[in-house]
């Protein structure tokens, strides 16, 4: 038996569908501004792909390309001014920055209400609190996926592999309010194998070519890889693939494939968070009236 496929792309385009739509009553197209510091070629590519899917949506981006030298108080300036702006809805600052400038310091210094990533710890706060916040994408994606599909969540024994800010410590806290019984593993973890085997609701999220293999699955669990990893093949061509080994195919009752699994969901949930952080600047009274 081979487990069925939790394809990404449509669930993508379903939350681009909803985001457009609530994009279009609002009285301003949302804008997004997008900030990169240097040319790391992933960054240039990564901003590039989020900005031309918004586009595709109907949502204005920016692109704010500074120069790798850049200052950390040059760059607290320009996201200064971008809080002020009452035309910008949401503001990305792409990962990593170069050396000289404090992630923290920029990532705090973002408007909580414009924060589309999720990463200000307000929005880390009201997450962990169970209230409702700007939560960061590739979480926010998977649980769209879950839903689409119907995985049911409620009650299960979830283990993430994985507790990095981006995606594991944030999906332990949607899949806690979402009543999962949760269990984060990691590096340090003793005996991830009888870990993971415990879970009816496995996700792999540690950056680790084939680390999840079917020795590590319960028969019938649902398994989402977030991994993205390139590796070369024996002919030296680069390919992507996941955290999980391919064999677990046989072993799960449900799997996202890599690529075409969790990687869509990640740029639609970010326009679906600026929509939905333009609607409360809206509701707040702070951009007009929300047109129906
Ligand atoms: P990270 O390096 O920040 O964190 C990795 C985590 O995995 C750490 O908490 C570490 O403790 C754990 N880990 C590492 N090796 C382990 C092992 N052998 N056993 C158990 N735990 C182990 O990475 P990240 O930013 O969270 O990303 C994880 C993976 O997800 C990467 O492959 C990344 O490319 C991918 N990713 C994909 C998307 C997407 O859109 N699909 C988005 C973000 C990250």
């Amino acid at each position: 038996m081979s487990a069925r496929v939790l394809a990404g792309p449509p669930v993508a385009a379903a939350l681009l569908a909803d985001a457009a739509a609530r994009a279009s009553r609002l009285p301003a197209l949302p804008h997004l501004a997008i900030v990169r510091v240097g040319d790391d070629p992933a960054s240039v590519s990564y901003v590039r792909g989020k900005a031309r899917k918004a586009g595709e949506v109907g949502l204005r981006s920016t692109v704010h390309a500074l120069p790798g030298a850049t200052s950390q108080a040059e760059l607290l300036d320009l996201i200064a001014t971008l809080n002020r702006d009452d035309d910008v809805n949401g503001i990305l600052v792409q990962l990593p920055l170069p050396a000289q400038i404090a992630e923290a310091a920029v990532l705090h210094a973002i408007d909580p209400r414009k924060d589309v990533d999720g990463f200000h710890p307000l929005n880390v706060g009201e997450l962990w609190a169970g209230r409702p916040a700007l939560t960061p994408c590739t979480p926010a994606g998977i649980m769209s996926l879950l839903a689409h599909y119907g995985i049911p969540v409620a009650g299960v024994r979830a283990v993430i592999v994985g507790r990095s800010h981006l995606v594991g410590r944030p999906l332990a806290a949607l899949l806690l309010n979402a009543d999962a019984t949760v269990t984060v593993a990691h590096s340090r973890t003793h005996d991830l194998g009888a870990v993971t085997r415990g879970a009816d609701l496995l996700i792999a999220a540690a950056g680790r070519p084939a680390l999840i293999t079917p020795e590590m699955v319960k028969p019938g669990a649902t398994v989402i890889d977030v991994g993205i990893n390139r590796v070369l093949s024996a002919a030296g061509k680069g390919h992507l693939v996941g955290d999980v080994h391919p064999e677990v195919a046989s072993v799960a009752g449900a799997l996202t494939p890599v690529p075409g699994g969790v990687g869509p969901m990640t740029v639609a949930q970010l326009l679906a968070n600026t929509v939905h952080a333009a609607e409360m600047q809206v509701q707040a009274g702070a951009v007009g009236e929300l047109v129906r």
